[in-house]
């Protein structure tokens, strides 16, 4: 056993970061080790979920035509729906592609399918082992990890397993990425989101009837306006096989200082006229809560230390206006094998060279998102308009412009503009509009 507990990279956590960093060094012939605490990787994560096939293309080139296939339905609508007290706007776009961009997923099964993945290209397991601490050197470099299980059946003290080099991907709540000194900062209740989630079951003809889609075709929508009871956030539906996924996320100071409790805003929403008569004779089958890091560029910790690199939720890679985080996630895991094989063959772990994953961050897509972002995120996070106010008054608008018939239309109009002003005012109104102006100027 004991020159088993001996490896060139060791990864914590089995979720899309660290399998993907996994899969990519098992392919260069590194001896690497996932460990997971859950039963199987996926059992223990949470997800809306949409995958892209951008970033998977990347670890199996020939998905998504592929066995056993992971995901449940190919996304062929998207858009969003705007909620109010008991309207609801849809605009959807649909998608004409041969092959599917993005698919509907559910982790457990996903994961596993990656896990599968990497197990063939030779990456070794501890499943139901949880990493509880790291070991350093007197240099203060990370030299392995220190698992929760005994070393040996005689003895109780914890088993250390050593590597070269230590990949942290244990997604948002960063326990270990703080051990190994990466944390500039804690993140505040103002920078993560509180997500819940319920995965029902509707009877599968029903589901494909009352979304009005094709039985190989899936939706996936974002839900603004009133879901939220008037807090920043929003919620999100898609298909499934034969389920639906329905969730909501807002910030956790919003929930704290209104007192709201998260199972409240899904039992609320869910006595919405559209979703009681969606989820008829639903079954809920699952039902999960999780933090989704939103802290942006403002919070990241260092992508890197001596012996040590951080990946996807751990440093906080999630774009929340694109939905965009297990690609992200996967990205990032491919940039740190790269990185870590680098490393290898150097024989050379110091800050120095693992500052090339920072470099390939740096000069990524979504590293330039997130600057961007950093600015649209303050605009409609810090107010309540733009989750509440417009998409409530975009039902109005087309309410009042479907009951018009046998009316005077400038009447009409005339009390849509009242409305309008009396409930975000004229000064409101301009400074909105300069506010997105200067975003794109
Ligand atoms: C409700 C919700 C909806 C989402 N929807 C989408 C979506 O539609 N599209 C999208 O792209 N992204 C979505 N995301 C974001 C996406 O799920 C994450 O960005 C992604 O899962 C991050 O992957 P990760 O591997 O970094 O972390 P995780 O997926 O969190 O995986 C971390 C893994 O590490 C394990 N672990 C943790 N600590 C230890 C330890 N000490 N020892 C051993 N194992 C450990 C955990 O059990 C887990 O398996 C959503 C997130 C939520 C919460």
């Amino acid at each position: 056993m004991r020159n088993r507990l001996n490896y060139e990279v060791v990864i914590i956590g089995g979720g899309p970061s660290g399998l993907s960093a996994a899969i990519k060094l098992a392919e260069r012939g590194v001896k690497t080790l996932v460990i997971e605490r859950g039963r199987f990787c996926g059992s223990k994560n949470v997800f809306g979920g949409v995958i892209y096939t951008s970033s998977i293309k990347n670890l199996v080139s020939d998905f998504p035509q592929v066995e056993p296939f992971p995901c449940e339905r190919p996304i062929t609508e998207e858009g969003f729906f705007l909620i109010s007290e008991k309207g609801l706007s849809k605009i959807t776009f649909l998608k004409k592609e041969d092959t599917p961009q993005s698919f509907s997923a559910l982790r457990a099964k996903f994961d596993s399918w990656l896990s599968r993945v990497a197990l063939e290209k030779g990456v070794d397991f501890a499943l139901k082992t949880k990493v509880i601490d790291l070991i350093k050197n007197f240099r203060g470099e990370i030299k392995g990890v220190v698992v929760e299980r005994p070393e040996s059946w005689e003895s109780s003290n914890p088993a250390q397993i050593s590597a070269k080099l230590v990949i942290i991907a244990e997604g948002v709540n960063r326990v270990l990425t703080q051990k190994a000194g990466l944390l500039k900062r804690d993140w505040s209740s103002e920078e993560v989101v509180l997500s819940v989630k319920e995965v029902i079951q509707i009877p599968k003809n029903k589901l494909e009837a009352r979304l009005g889609i094709g039985e190989s075709e899936g939706l996936a929508v974002e839900l603004v306006g009133d879901i939220t009871l008037g807090l920043p956030g929003t919620g999100f539906l898609y298909t499934n096989q034969s389920s639906l996924s329905f969730g909501i996320g807002v910030f956790l100071k919003s929930l704290v200082e209104n007192k709201i409790k998260p199972y409240e805003l899904l039992e609320k929403a869910k006595a919405h006229p559209y979703f009681r008569e969606l989820f008829q004779e639903g079954e809920i089958l699952e039902y999960s809560a999780h933090l989704i890091p939103e802290w942006g560029l403002e919070g990241f910790p260092n992508l890197y230390g001596k012996g040590v690199l951080a990946v996807g939720d751990a440093v906080g890679l999630v774009n929340p206006i694109f939905r965009e985080g297990a690609n992200l996630a996967i990205y990032s895991g491919i940039y740190a094998a790269e990185t870590a094989y680098e490393a290898l063959k150097r024989d050379d772990f110091s800050e120095k060279t693992l500052s090339m994953y920072e470099e390939k961050i740096k000069s990524s897509y979504f590293y330039k998102d997130f600057l961007l972002l950093k600015d649209l995120k303050k605009t409609l996070f810090t107010s309540n308009q733009w989750f509440n106010f417009y998409p409530q008054f975009f039902n109005f608008l087309l309410e009042s412009y479907v009951s018009s018939r046998g009316r005077e239309k400038r009447e009409v109009l005339r009390e849509i503009l009242q409305e309008l002003k009396r409930k975000r005012g004229k000064l409101g109104i301009l400074r909105d509009i300069i506010k997105i102006l200067k975003l794109f100027w």
